[in-house]
């Protein structure tokens, strides 16, 4: 990490911005939400920065900044889209003590500025050291969508009342009274009536937590299927509506997430391929410190959470805690892979047995008894297998397994985007990469496609 984002207190400061024109607006529309005395310097300003001096939200200088301008000032803005010009300008800042930023010049600013989504006094800032700003924008839109409107206004009215919550004993009560003000009452109050309900329904709340009555929360661990909204249980789909909280896996896409309410808090825990990935006490402890304040916590994993979903981990946090949960089980993406290939997963005279195996386990490569894999008939439904396909193959073939044996990789099972490969265990690591197999995927050993699924491309009036 070269740049250290922290959150500089400007109210009162100067901050000095050379330039007046297109690239020095985008920068006054942050500055001017914050409170310091901001000063421009413009030879030739655009009408909006006028209009923002007329208004007296800034000073407008109409010269070009020069040698003791930046006296004084905390940031320095080289805004001019004109390297020599800009060079100049931060010359004079930097005399001045001043941290400089030239706009969209990395090397040449003291200090950078982030993306930033704004729910004042809550502020998310994102920076990815000038790497990707489109992948900084990506970030930006997934938060904003994440963090309610409300949230500005609960947390301002939040901090009025933090006082009065030291009457509850510090630690697990004062963060059960806000976890259960956050998730769900402090919304709720200021959509039916604003920031006066706010405020009483702080008081009651308090209430209600100094005398003990805190209403008990459970948790629901709920199969979310391969990614169809129309392969959830009817009961899955309940308890999304009723959820104030949807703790979920990355795989579970967006269309299952919006059956949820608008007024939920939606928390994503899982790993994306590659990144950082939560820290499975931590999911623990969350899906406990929410049922404990009292919330509705549903627990989505993609397809049924009992299958390689850590779910008895899960189940022993909450035991341990006292919280009260369900299973609600869903369709596993075998089911939804076999599905899509048109064919069952056990057969008379083939296979009495299916097995669901996983390609990966916390060690790495897992092993397996391979040699009754690898026998004649034998059907098995490998998850997580596409990066292991190596692995597998060589596995089975040590153990005597007919290299002929039919192979279907079905990959986006459930889902619009699904795609077969129809394959042999001989071909299956060629296979696999020829046909850039890079997202979710079945490996079927033992089943040949009856046919084959295709990406969907249905008529408009099937959507619906
Ligand atoms: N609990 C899940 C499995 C989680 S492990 C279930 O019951 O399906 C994650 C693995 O599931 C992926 O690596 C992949 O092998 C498989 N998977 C998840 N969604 C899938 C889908 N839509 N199509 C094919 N495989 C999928």
């Amino acid at each position: 990490m070269r740049h250290l984002p922290l959150f500089r207190d400007l109210k009162g400061s100067r901050v000095v911005v050379s330039g007046g024109g297109e690239i020095a607006r985008s920068k006054l529309r942050t500055l001017l939400r914050t409170e310091a005395r901001v000063i421009v310097f413009a030879a030739d300003p655009h009408p909006e920065v006028e209009a923002d001096a007329t208004a007296g939200r800034l000073v407008l200088v109409r010269r070009p900044l020069g040698e003791g301008d930046a006296i004084c000032a905390a940031l320095v803005y080289g805004a001019n889209g004109d390297t020599a010009e800009d060079a100049r300008v931060a010359g004079i800042g930097r005399r001045a003590g001043a941290l400089v930023n030239i706009v969209d010049d990395l090397e040449g600013s003291d200090f950078i500025s982030p993306a930033i989504v704004d729910r004042d006094p809550v502020v998310v800032a994102i920076g990815t050291e000038g790497a990707a700003p489109v992948l900084a924008r990506r970030i930006k839109a997934d938060i904003e969508a994440m963090l309610p409107q409300a949230l500005g206004p609960l947390a301002r009215l939040a901090a009025g009342f933090r006082h009065a919550v030291e009457a509850l004993p510090f630690g697990r009560p004062r963060r059960d009274f806000w976890t259960r003000y956050f998730d769900r009452e402090g919304r709720m109050a200021l959509d039916t009536g604003g920031e006066g309900a706010v405020r009483d329904r702080l008081q009651s709340l308090l209430d209600e937590h100094i005398a003990g009555r805190v209403p008990a929360g459970r948790v629901s661990l709920v199969g979310a299927g391969p990614g169809d909204p129309e392969l959830l249980t009817l009961r899955a789909r309940n308890r999304l509506h009723d959820a104030d909280v949807i703790v979920h896996d990355q795989l579970v896409p967006r269309p299952i997430l919006d059956l949820g309410r608008r007024e939920a808090l939606f928390i994503a825990v899982g790993k994306r391929a590659g990144g950082p990935s939560w820290r499975q006490a931590d999911i623990d402890a969350l899906l406990v410190d929410h049922a404990r304040s009292g919330a509705l916590v549903v627990r989505l994993k993609s397809g049924d959470a009992g299958v390689f979903g850590r779910l008895d981990e899960e189940l022993d946090a909450l035991d341990a805690a006292g919280v009260a949960w369900e299973i609600v089980p869903g369709v596993t993406s075998a089911m939804a892979a076999a599905a899509e290939i048109g064919r069952s997963m056990t057969r008379r005279d083939r296979n009495s047995a299916v097995t669901l195996a996983t390609a990966q386990d916390a060690a790495g490569m897992a092993e397996h008894d391979w040699r009754a894999l690898a026998r004649p008939g034998a059907v098995t439904a490998i998850y997580m297998g596409v990066r292991a396909a190596r692995f597998v193959q060589g596995r089975l073939m040590l153990h005597g397994a007919d290299p002929t044996t039919p192979v279907s990789a079905v990959e986006n099972a459930g889902r619009p985007e699904r795609r077969t490969v129809a394959t042999t265990l001989a071909d299956l690591p060629q296979a696999l990469v020829a046909e850039g197999i890079g997202g979710p995927a079945i490996l079927f050993l033992g089943l040949a496609p009856r046919r084959q699924a295709a990406p969907a491309a249905l008529p408009a009036a099937m959507e619906a």
